[in-house]
């Protein structure tokens, strides 16, 4: 078992338990980086990461973060988050997504949840917004709230990731639109028994 976790992990668990049991159990890799949304996804961060340091949304005031690496001794997870906002009383988390799709799907909601956590214990400071900017071939920008109820889903999230990598059972998930472009669909058993290949 590796420990620390990443907020990573955790998203890949929202995403489908298994792959905490392929991943993290049998140290099994994606096969993800030849996926042209991924890249495109990873150079959309990466100019970010370059341009526009001290630029933030209009309405907010402070001093930016980028690309900033956290760990949390009392959770044993380690993040990074894309860009932040430090203000005067608290931290404005923000999140870009290379998507037209522009929804807080559950595995967002997650990852929100923990890097304000782990901004929360290092910085300590509150975390009360995250701002997700989608940007593919329309940008748009989403204001979630971040409360005790996704903080507290979040972690209990974390706590089920442990519980699959140390009990090293695989657990339960259902086949559905995930399994058609999953990587692990071949060796997966709800992903091959329910597949023509
Ligand atoms: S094939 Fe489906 S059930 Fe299996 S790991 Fe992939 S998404 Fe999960």
């Amino acid at each position: 078992m590796t420990f620390p976790l990443t907020v990573t992990d955790v998203v890949e668990y929202a995403f489908c338990p298994k792959f905490t049991y392929f991943i993290n159990v049998l140290g099994l890799g994606q096969f993800e980086q030849k996926r042209g949304s991924v890249s495109a996804g990873r150079k959309l961060h990466n100019k970010h990461e370059r341009s526009n340091l001290d630029y933030v949304p209009q309405g907010f005031k402070g001093k930016k973060i980028i690309a900033c690496k956290f760990f949390s001794e009392k959770y044993e997870l380690s993040g990074k988050i894309d860009e932040a906002i430090d203000m005067e009383n608290e931290i404005i988390l923000i999140e870009r997504k290379y998507s037209d799709n522009h929804k807080v799907y559950p595995a967002l909601r997650i990852q929100l949840g923990l890097l304000s956590v782990l901004i929360e214990e290092n910085m300590h400071k509150p975390v009360r917004k995250a701002i997700v900017i989608f940007n593919k071939t329309q940008r748009k920008a989403i204001h979630v709230i971040i409360d005790d109820s996704i903080r507290n889903e979040s972690l209990e999230m974390l706590n089920d990731v442990k519980k699959i990598i140390k009990s090293e059972i695989m657990p339960e998930s259902e086949f559905d639109n995930r399994c058609l472009n999953c990587c692990f669909r071949r060796i997966c058993p709800t992903g091959s028994l329910n597949s023509d290949e």
